[in-house]
């Protein structure tokens, strides 16, 4: 039997989630494809917070990732960079050619809006990179600032990755002006992996035009062009939509809300948790993202022994740190379906391994 994850994703994923993607097969170019492809929309586009159309991607969030930068950057791209996460970003604009330049920030900080100013004022840059939550350090980034920096200069488009915020904190994109909003639904929304969501601006389209050598797999105008017919330029994973159908049904039935207000409850579990054993957090007051917490590893504690006595004692799966703060810090996702009481599982698993 494997373990239950409460890694930061991919999470958990319900029986009830299963069973709803095991339906039988439809073919992507007729009436019962569009139907389930329009009935995702209105539920997609609350979480997103846009009017604009949700496009389903099948691929992993980084396919979009990196599929935003070839549809939108012109010749210089700023990357904000503070976690794993962010700084592969900036890897992979340069593995794509671009020129590129970062806002850098020690891991476990967060962007600071007037740093982001600053470097755009040398000029120059035309595409920005910002990840929401960095989920390797558990930082939940000045979506607000950040945003307002960004569109204040002209012509800037703002890529922002929410793989591990969407859907446990509100977020307005048409009102804080994203061009580009992507995420993975392996996190908060707990699917298996292998479906990306992401929303652009009639700016990032009108940009996307003008850019050559945009590709085919990612390009957003085939996206939004097989939009118009509820459909996705080519085949997606079907059964990952029937089951996104069913989380968004559970959503609307728990009201969006009240799904925030239970990730808020369910990371302050675990906040009270590591407070109880001297845990510290990684980031600071106020930038903790709700979706997940980064401890960081006292001196003398045995984190492996931890993990894998939780594990062979309890099935359940932590995380022992990501990229270059593994083993110096220990990750615990509260993202998707977890609700008090399976948090409380988790917290007397882990107080009596400890
Ligand atoms: C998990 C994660 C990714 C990568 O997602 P994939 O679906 O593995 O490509 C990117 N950004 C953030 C913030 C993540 O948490």
């Amino acid at each position: 039997m494997y373990p239950k994850l409460f890694s930061p994703g991919p999470v958990h994923v319900s029986p009830e989630t299963f069973a709803a993607m095991a339906k039988t097969m439809i073919g992507h170019r007729g009436a019962e494809f569009e139907e389930l492809y329009a009935a995702l929309q209105p539920g997609l586009r609350e979480i997103f917070g846009t009017t604009r159309p949700v496009f389903l991607s099948t691929s992993s969030a980084w396919g979009v990732m990196e599929g935003a930068l070839r549809n939108l950057v012109r010749k210089k791209v700023l990357c904000l960079c503070c976690g794993a996460f962010s700084d592969k970003w900036l890897d992979v604009a340069r593995k794509c050619g671009y020129e590129s330049d970062s806002v850098q920030v020690e891991w476990g900080r967060a962007i600071d809006p007037e740093a982001v100013r600053a470097k755009l004022a040398e000029g120059g840059f035309d595409t920005v990179t910002f990840i929401h939550s960095e989920t390797s350090t558990g930082v939940l980034n000045d979506l607000e600032g950040v945003a307002a920096v960004v569109k204040s200069f002209p012509d800037t488009m703002f890529i922002v990755d929410t793989v591990s915020s969407l859907s446990t904190v509100p977020i307005d994109m048409d009102r804080l002006g994203i061009d580009v909003m992507l995420a993975g639904v392996q996190k908060a929304l707990a699917l298996p992996p292998g479906l990306a969501l992401f929303a652009t601006s009639e700016a990032a389209l009108e940009r996307a035009k003008a850019t050559p050598d945009r590709g085919y797999y990612f390009d957003f105008l085939e996206f939004s062009k097989n939009h118009q017919k509820n459909n996705t330029p080519s085949t997606p994973c079907i059964p990952l939509l029937h089951g996104l159908r069913h989380i968004l049904e559970g959503i609307a039935a728990e009201g969006f809300q009240n799904r925030i207000d239970r990730h808020r409850e369910t990371n302050a579990m675990i906040r009270g948790w590591g407070a109880r054993h001297g845990f510290e957090l990684l980031a600071p007051e106020g930038r903790r993202s709700f979706a997940l917490n980064c401890f960081k590893n006292p001196d003398g504690f045995d984190l492996p022994t931890f993990i894998k006595a939780l594990k062979t004692q309890h099935r359940f799966a932590i995380n022992g740190g990501y990229g270059k703060i593994k083993g110096f810090t220990f990750r615990i996702s509260n993202m998707g379906n977890e609700t008090p009481e399976t948090m409380q599982q988790l917290i007397s698993a882990m107080d009596d391994v400890l």
